[in-house]
């Protein structure tokens, strides 16, 4: 079914304002942060003011709405990825819930024997790829750092896919763990993750898929995608900040040992030692987002209610356009895939002459928010042979107009800068 999507901007009350120069507002940086529709900034303010209380804390009723309203959020989350509550845990953003993975790694070294699975040493590997994100490329290089094991990437060919040829190597009887992303926040490119976890696991090592671009974008079903853990942030699909999503098979998070130590994740605590809730509290310690969470619960709802089938063919669709529109100006390179097969709606390009940062600023003088820079993203700039980069990314207000002014936007640049 086609997306109504001018019944969908009435509910995005900031795409009613002006934009520098007194224009319509184009947000194309749904990538970056998406915005948020009225049903998930009401559900949002409704727990601030009606049930605000500390969940899993209160006896009293406020205390005991709000720990439904967060327990409600989570199996709402739970459902929307094709996971069991127990399995989903909540954090502060994705960057947050890969720390968490890579840090009760590094913590296994000193738990118990139940632990044994995560460590990692002199002698492991740990394989990510040329295209992740830092989020899900820093954490593991601390790792490595911190035990000794060796880091190690798949590259990427030079129109932006995994390059797989070496996989039977990289993936060997040293693989700890492979962590991927599921959709480029720079490309689009959507790697083949299901066939990379098959390999992973007929190694042994575990899987972790990032997917801060996929889940707001494309149905998600965690058991498909064949990972071990999947990260993601609320802020991305239409939620508030400061909340962000680990799914983790249950077997595992019974076993890894917690990031984060202190209230709220305690079974016992003596003077000399404490032990541990079972998954999803052992790993959120601390008095939880129960606003955010609400914000998150309302935010599946609304996808689900566009239904997310309808959403990933509404962004083809735009990115298809953007793509054709985008490769018939003069001096527009654009990055990674040239169609969306296996390939999401982050559209980055260079324009010949034109730094981003200034094309950036030209745009936003006809009020088209895009992103310019390496988008956390260094290492696949440098593999593309590019510093940096202009990216546009759609969600599920955007229109092909927008995509339209956007085209007109660079050309307009392009006259600016005396680059035609
Ligand atoms: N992974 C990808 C692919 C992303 O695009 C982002 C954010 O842009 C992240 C991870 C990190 O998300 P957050 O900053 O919300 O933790």
């Amino acid at each position: 079914m086609t997306l109504d999507v001018a019944r969908i901007r009435e509910d995005f009350p900031i795409l009613e304002r002006t934009a520098r120069g007194g224009g319509q507002l184009v947000y194309l940086d749904s990538g970056a942060t998406s915005q948020k529709p009225q049903q998930v900034l009401a559900a949002e303010q409704g727990m601030y003011s009606r049930s605000n209380a500390a969940a899993h804390r209160g006896t009293h009723l406020l205390g005991e709405e709000s720990t439904d309203a967060y327990e409600g959020a989570r199996a709402k989350v739970a459902a929307f990825i094709g996971a069991e509550p127990d399995e989903t845990v909540f954090t502060r953003n994705a960057t947050d819930a890969i720390n968490l993975v890579a840090y009760g790694m590094s913590n296994a070294a000193t738990s118990g024997p139940e632990a044994a699975r995560f460590r990692a040493g002199p002698g492991d590997e740990v394989l990510i790829t040329e295209m992740e994100h830092h989020a899900n490329l820093v954490p593991w290089q601390q790792l490595c750092q911190r035990t000794g094991a060796r880091l190690r990437w798949i590259p990427v060919t030079p129109e932006g896919r995994l390059d797989l040829a070496g996989l039977g190597e990289l993936i060997n009887s040293r693989t700890k763990l492979v962590a991927v992303t599921c959709q480029s926040n720079v490309t689009g490119t959507v790697p083949p993750v299901a066939e990379i976890a098959a390999a992973a696991h007929r190694a042994g090592a575990l899987v972790v898929g990032d997917g801060a671009q996929l889940v707001p974008h494309q149905p998600t079903d965690v058991t498909a995608l064949g990972v071990d853990f999947l990260a993601f942030s609320a802020h991305k699909m239409l939620a508030p900040y400061g909340l962000g999503v680990l799914y983790g098979r249950s077997e595992l998070l019974a076993a890894l040992p917690p990031f984060i130590t202190g209230g709220s994740m305690i079974e016992v605590v003596r003077m000399e030692e404490t032990t541990f809730l079972p998954p999803p509290q052992r790993f959120e310690a601390g008095v939880p987002p129960v606003a955010q969470a609400a914000g998150l619960s309302a935010a599946c709802d609304y996808l689900t209610g566009l239904g997310m089938e309808n959403v990933a063919a509404h962004e083809e669709a735009l990115t298809g356009h953007a793509l054709k529109a985008l490769a018939e100006i003069p001096g527009v390179r654009i990055l990674g895939p040239l169609t969306t097969e296996d390939r999401g709606g982050a559209v980055s390009f260079e324009v010949a002459g034109i730094h981003p940062h200034d094309l950036g600023q030209v745009l936003d003088e006809s009020g088209i928010a895009v992103r310019a820079g390496h988008h956390c993203a260094w290492p696949l700039h440098r593999a593309l042979g590019v510093q940096a980069s202009t990216r546009a990314t759609f969600y599920v207000y955007n229109t092909h107009d927008e995509v339209d002014a956007l085209a007109e936007g660079i050309r307009t640049a392009q006259r600016f800068f005396g680059e035609t």
